[in-house]
């Protein structure tokens, strides 16, 4: 499925600049091998036709529940996934099909940071030589410049420079976080793609890991693309956000008007699971909470018609007969859904 006129979207987009990151119709599909089961060759649709425009200086967050396609979509924009298909610009140049070599001096400007900092930090280094590791790739400087340039950097991100060769373990898990932002911005990127760079850690550590990215976005002009599975920690970092839904894009809003009216009932369902937008700020249809029933279909056996239909609460005939596109239902908000809940030329319930 292919998202038709972005303008619209960018309109909304705010006082930021120019569109830095843009993605058409990408899709990422694996063969599976037959099994026991199937001798069938079954494809599973990753992600399947997103296109997203991000400006220079906004932030997009991207949320779904487990196992939508948001992380594969953010390792496909800076690519370090492979598309099957589709497009992706980093600032003004197709890098969809460059080769390795042609990638190479695009990197430093897109950057990942992971979910798990347990996970992608590798145990052995000291944190000092963890964060050195892009500054020597991309030859920063002489050995003397990359120790100067780390120590800065660990400044930046609020550890001690007298840490530096100390090993991740001796960190605490918001540390070892901050240890991976470092290493993300050593580069001097402007896009770093965030995946789920909260969820591992304690709440009460989350804030200030939030806090620090804010801060870092205003210092440094960051564009961020924010992956979560929690609304409720997207929306205070997000200018606009991108709802995920099996692979595709289901709704694509200006966050504060998603989360005031949501018009997907995709969008409805995961406000109402978040328990501190009980504050009567979110509409009466939202403060219920929305309980979806059914499993969530495979990415390997998509429903036909609107993918959610065998979920979703206002579910007509229409629905699993017929593909909604992501149309315009209102100004900078974009839906997939023959009967949204708000805006529309069907938006009538
Ligand atoms: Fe629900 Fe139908 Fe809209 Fe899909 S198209 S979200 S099934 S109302």
């Amino acid at each position: 499925m292919t998202t038709q006129g972005l303008t619209e979207v960018d309109e909304a987009a705010g006082p930021h600049g120019e569109v830095l990151l843009r993605a058409t119709d990408v899709t990422k599909h694996y063969v599976l091998r037959p099994d026991g089961f199937s001798r069938r060759r079954r494809v599973l649709r990753a992600v399947d036709g997103v296109s997203l425009e991000v400006r220079a200086g906004e932030t997009l967050g991207v949320v779904g529940e487990s196992g939508c396609g948001k992380s594969t979509l953010g390792r496909c924009l800076v690519r370090l996934t492979e598309l099957s298909g589709g497009r992706v610009e980093f600032d003004g140049r197709d890098i969809s099909t460059l080769s390795s070599r042609r990638l190479r001096p695009v990197r430093p400007g897109m950057q990942l940071v992971f979910q798990d900092p347990q996970a992608s930090l590798n145990p052995r280094r000291r944190a000092g030589d963890i964060v050195a590791e892009p500054l020597l790739i991309h030859r920063h400087g002489d050995s003397a410049a990359v120790r100067r340039r780390v120590a800065e950097l660990f400044d930046v991100v609020g550890l001690a420079s007298a840490h530096l060769d100390r090993y991740p373990h001796e960190f605490s898990g918001g540390q070892r976080q901050r240890i991976g932002i470092a290493r993300a911005l050593a580069t001097a990127p402007k896009l770093i793609v965030a995946d789920e760079p909260v969820s591992a850690l304690d709440v009460s550590i989350q804030a200030q890991v939030l806090n620090l990215f804010a801060d870092l976005q205003e210092e440094f002009a960051l564009t961020y693309v924010f992956i979560a599975h929690d609304l409720g920690v997207v929306r205070h970092v997000s200018d606009r956000i991108a709802v995920m839904y099996l692979g595709e894009i289901v709704e694509l809003a200006d966050t504060e008007d998603l989360y005031g009216s949501p018009a997907h009932p995709y969008t409805e369902a995961l406000l109402s699971a978040v328990p501190d937008l009980d504050d009567g700020t979110a509409p009466a249809a939202v403060r219920e909470r929305v309980v979806l029933t059914g499993e969530v279909p495979s990415p390997a056996d998509k429903p036909t018609g609107c993918t959610f239909h065998t979920r979703c609460p206002y579910a007509r005939e229409r629905c699993a007969l017929e593909r909604p596109p992501l149309v315009a239902t209102a100004p900078g908000r974009r839906t997939a859904c023959h009967y949204p809940l708000t805006g529309g030329p069907s938006g009538v319930r």
